[in-house]
């Protein structure tokens, strides 16, 4: 078992670094300090960035394949690892260690698959007078900002392709879910060259020198709508690649022919799993009027049966809120709710105890512009909204400021299509929730974001296109 107080290091040009000034990391089940880890300065920032530029020339210059291997040995070390790791993510996270494993595993197969992805030179012309040719080129060093709803998951979204494309990276957790991450980085010390692979931690400060720093040559960051803006802004100076990967509210519409008891549990899961912490949950649920009771009993009936607890008691379907910031937000957003005398028909209650628990709450047709039906509320309170026509529910979906992703159902296939088509978002499942695949392109539209990650443009992402045309009339 580790020392957890003192055992978490940074990885920069291969090595273990930490600085003297340290930041703590709570468990959000107990609200106990469980470690210590680094706080970066900014002249470590750039050893880092020192240390991946140094490693670039001979990192891009190998064979895709050999760098290929290389993350294939990375993802089974993970996956040796997976015991250890799934239960300090447990810790740190909150999420129960059913989940937690899904992440490590996750992170094993994302990278496992992702490396089997090339980008082929393309021939775009072969005439008699020209002979085009594109190619994919690396970029340089990308700095990699992660959030902390999927701490581990996420940052390999971004490692797996920049590494494959002949990039070096710079990894930054969140400073509320540094530890796994910072674990991982102690194994790829054995397995990639020096200053390929960066994992530095600290606060958010941290997060801005990346974005601001001449020398990195793209971002790629996931988390919130207004931190992102910032990205993009600081990137702007020199130009910077970005690729963001930000908040949303994503609608499911439920169609009248649906039967309510056969779906409640797969929709209960949409909104709740993780706690309501991934930006593609269902964070607002439109149901026909002519099941809409019949609905409603049924999720609150499911709700009931549902344990919620610390993460690491094996009985625990829920976990706790994963920070204080989170926690408050969302017992603010839940004494609106009530303020405005919407019905709270689950939940609601908090209770006073340690840890970050926040009971499932399911609202009751609030008003279509309260807080609870417009915010990203990132924590498990549902609005469910009763709705008789079609069209003015799109129209509502469609008039979020966000466009990440969305779910309809319903048994006619063809009418489902067809609202999908309508809805505004990157991503819309059809009697599906939050299918993700290494090879389907995933990315926001509005201000959830800018670009695509996995699939063959995810990837795509990590390279500069360079077109070099020939006259073959020799000169
Ligand atoms: P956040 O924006 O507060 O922080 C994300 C990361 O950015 C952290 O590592 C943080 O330290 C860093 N950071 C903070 N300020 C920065 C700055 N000025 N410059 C650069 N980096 C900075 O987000 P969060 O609270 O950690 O995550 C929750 C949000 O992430 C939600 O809105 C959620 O929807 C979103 N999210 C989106 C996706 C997606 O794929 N679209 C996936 C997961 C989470």
């Amino acid at each position: 078992m580790l020392n957890l107080k003192s055992e978490f290091q940074m990885t920069i040009n291969g090595e273990s670094v930490t600085t003297e000034d340290l930041l703590p990391v709570i468990n959000p089940a107990t609200e106990e300090v469980i470690a210590y880890v680094p706080n970066a300065s900014e002249a470590l920032l750039n050893d880092a960035v020192k240390a991946a530029r140094a490693a670039f020339p001979s990192w891009s210059a190998m064979e895709i394949d050999e760098r290929a291997e290389l993350l294939t040995r990375f993802a089974g070390a993970i996956y040796a690892n997976r015991e250890e790791l799934a239960n300090l993510f447990t810790l740190e996270m909150g999420r129960p260690l059913k989940g937690a494993f899904e992440e490590i595993d996750g992170a094993y197969y994302w990278l496992t698959e992702l490396s089997k992805q090339r980008l082929n030179r393309e021939v775009i012309e072969d005439t008699e007078e020209h002979f085009v040719e594109r190619y994919y080129t690396p970029l340089g060093v990308v700095g990699a900002i992660v959030p902390w709803n999927f701490p581990v998951l996420l940052s390999m979204w971004k490692i797996a392709p920049a590494l494959l494309s002949g990039n070096t990276v710079i990894v930054k957790p969140s400073p509320y879910t540094p530890l796994t991450s910072l674990r991982i980085g102690d194994i790829a010390q054995s397995i990639f060259p020096k200053g390929v692979l960066n994992v530095i931690s600290g606060g958010d400060d941290l997060g801005r020198w990346i974005t601001e720093h001449p020398d990195v040559n793209k971002v790629s960051f996931t988390g919130s709508t207004s931190t992102g803006k910032k990205v993009m802004q600081s990137a702007a100076s020199s130009l910077k690649r970005v690729t963001l990967e930000l908040g949303g509210n994503d609608a499911a519409i439920v169609l009248p022919d649906v039967e309510p008891k056969k779906v409640v549990k797969q929709l209960f899961w949409a909104a709740f799993k993780n706690t309501s912490q991934i930006c593609i949950a269902t964070k607002r649920m439109y149901v026909h009027k002519d099941i809409y009771d019949e609905f409603l009993t049924e999720l609150v009936n499911y709700a009931k049966t549902v344990k919620i607890g610390d993460g690491s008691d094996p009985t625990t379907e829920i976990g706790p809120i994963q920070n204080k910031m989170q926690y408050e937000k969302v017992i603010n957003l839940i004494e609106d709710t009530k303020h405005i005398g919407a019905k709270v028909v689950h939940g609601g209650v908090i209770k006073e105890e340690p840890g970050y628990f926040i009971p499932v709450t399911i609202v009751d047709n609030p008003p279509v512009d309260s807080r609870v039906v417009v915010e990203e509320a990132f924590g498990p309170v549902l609005p469910v909204l009763k709705y008789s026509d079609i069209n003015k529910v799109i129209e509502q979906v469609n008039s979020s400021e966000y466009g990440l992703g969305g779910s309809v159902w319903g048994k006619d296939l063809e009418l489902a299509q067809s609202i999908a088509e309508r809805i505004e978002t990157g991503t819309v499942w059809i009697n599906e929730f939050g299918v993700l695949s290494p090879h389907i392109p995933f990315g926001g539209h509005k201000q959830s974001g800018l670009g695509i990650e996995n699939g063959i443009d995810g990837l795509k992402e990590y390279t500069n296109s360079k077109t070099i045309l020939v006259n073959k009339k020799i000169i």
